[in-house]
């Protein structure tokens, strides 16, 4: 016999969007329970980047002084190395926000900040170690779900369930939603390389002639993302891992003498880029948002950005209703409506981006610079556009739901 539990919401995936989603409910005097798979939030293959209009947010809602006190750095402008040449790519300190800067916050501090200020709500559960596996559906309406815990097996019942549950969505896939696939030409492989005394203050980009490093800056060591064609793994590794240690070298010779770390390959994981979004995010007691609506590329690093305003969305729409009852399936289309277009938008600027300049095609002669990085260079108020768009985002969220305390 399955355990059984019943709220007006469950959320499925504790990650950025079902984070904030179900804190915001919950700060709404909605009763949410989130379910998350994992015991923790401590995964290493996650973004690490808090925009401006996040915490913009986290003014808003009172907390913006206690999140600046987690540990984090600011990035107020966003530079990059492009065929050896340093190149200032986005200027954040002109943008209309209180911060005008990027925190890059590792994502499990940012997610245990929100679930301990959500936990203060009576109204909010979470779950963790819980997978659902499936949805419950009656008369073609979604009416909760089951889930496998390691105390056996779980069924929340709830007038909407929401699906949070990032690129590889369960949700999704039971829900029967239809989606459409954007090729993508790039995949990404990750991996950790010592800091020592004397390296570069923050997180870097370095881009040559069509390839790309990044490094994340996490505290004692680099998060390293390397971009490599789709597919292009097997014909690295056959190549041996000297050479790849060589070529990591050849984009930041200070990882020269640290790079041998990488000593096997099981210390270089491939993560598989995509890009795509649903045709209909929601149907009867049901919503997708977040990367479970629209798979985000780590391309402009606004994936986060972008499931976190998804989640306010829904809040401000959804809350007042939900505290009484059920929604209707117009109501959900509503957020479809709300955030498709800066979905539509960005998506479109990532293709944009892999196929122009992370594979290569812009990148000119060797050692020369694309022309638009050449316009930033020469005219630093271009920097303020790609500022705007990595910062704010296409129409930003204000968070509008009500409190009840
Ligand atoms: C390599 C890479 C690097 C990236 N770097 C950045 C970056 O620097 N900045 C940025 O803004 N974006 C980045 N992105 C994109 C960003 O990670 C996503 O857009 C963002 O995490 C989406 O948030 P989400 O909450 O919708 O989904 P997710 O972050 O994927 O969270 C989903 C959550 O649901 C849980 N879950 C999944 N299935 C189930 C289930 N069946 N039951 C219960 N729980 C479940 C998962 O464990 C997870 O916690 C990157 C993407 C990739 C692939």
């Amino acid at each position: 016999m399955a355990n059984k539990m019943q709220a007006r919401c469950v959320i499925v995936g504790g990650g950025p969007a079902g984070m904030m989603a179900g804190y915001l409910l919950a700060r709404a005097c909605v009763p949410v329970i989130v379910l998350e798979k994992h015991a923790d939030f401590f995964r290493d293959f996650r973004g690490d980047t808090i925009h401006p209009s996040t915490l913009e947010l986290m003014h808003e809602l009172g907390l913006l002084d206690e999140f600046l006190k987690q540990p984090h750095q600011e990035l107020r402008e966003l530079r990059a190395v492009v065929n050896g040449q340093p190149v200032p790519v986005a200027d954040f300190t002109k943008l209309p926000t209180r911060c005008k800067f990027i925190a890059f916050m590792p994502q499990w501090d940012f997610l245990n900040f929100l679930s301990s200020h959500a936990k203060r709500f009576q109204t909010f559960q979470l779950y963790m170690e819980t997978e659902v596996v499936d949805l419950l559906i009656e008369d073609s309406r979604v009416v909760g779900v089951r889930a496998k815990t390691p105390r056996g097996e779980l069924e929340v019942r709830a007038d909407l369930v929401i699906g949070a549950d990032g690129r590889h969505s369960i949700v999704h896939t039971r829900g029967g939603f239809k989606q459409c696939e954007f090729g993508v030409p790039i995949d990404v492989l990750w991996m950790r390389i010592s800091k020592k005394q004397g390296d570069p203050k923050q997180t870097l980009g370095f881009f040559q002639h069509g390839k790309l490093l990044v490094l994340l800056d996490r505290d004692d060591y680099w998060q390293c993302g390397f971009v490599i064609p789709k597919g292009g793994f097997d014909e690295i590794k056959a190549r041996g891992l000297p050479e790849f240690q060589n070529e990591l070298v050849s984009f930041a010779d200070f990882l020269r003498d640290r790079v041998a770390e990488l000593d096997d390959w099981s210390k270089i994981k491939l993560l598989t880029v995509q890009i795509n979004r649903l045709r209909d995010w929601c149907r009867e007691g049901l919503l997708c948002i977040g990367d479970s609506a629209h798979a985000m590329s780590p391309a402009g690093g606004v994936g986060i950005n972008l499931a976190i305003q998804d989640a306010v969305a829904t809040a401000n729409l959804l809350a007042e209703k939900l505290r009484s009852g059920p929604v209707s399936v117009d109501d959900l289309r509503k957020v479809q409506t709300r955030r498709e277009w800066p979905t539509r938008l960005i998506q479109g600027m990532q293709v944009f981006i892999h196929r122009r300049v992370v594979t290569g095609r812009a990148s000119g002669r060797k050692n020369s610079l694309p022309f638009v990085v050449r316009l930033l260079k020469w005219f630093p108020v271009l920097r303020q556009l790609p500022a705007r768009f990595i910062g704010l985002g296409p129409r930003p969220e204000h968070f509008r739901s009500p409190t009840v305390t």
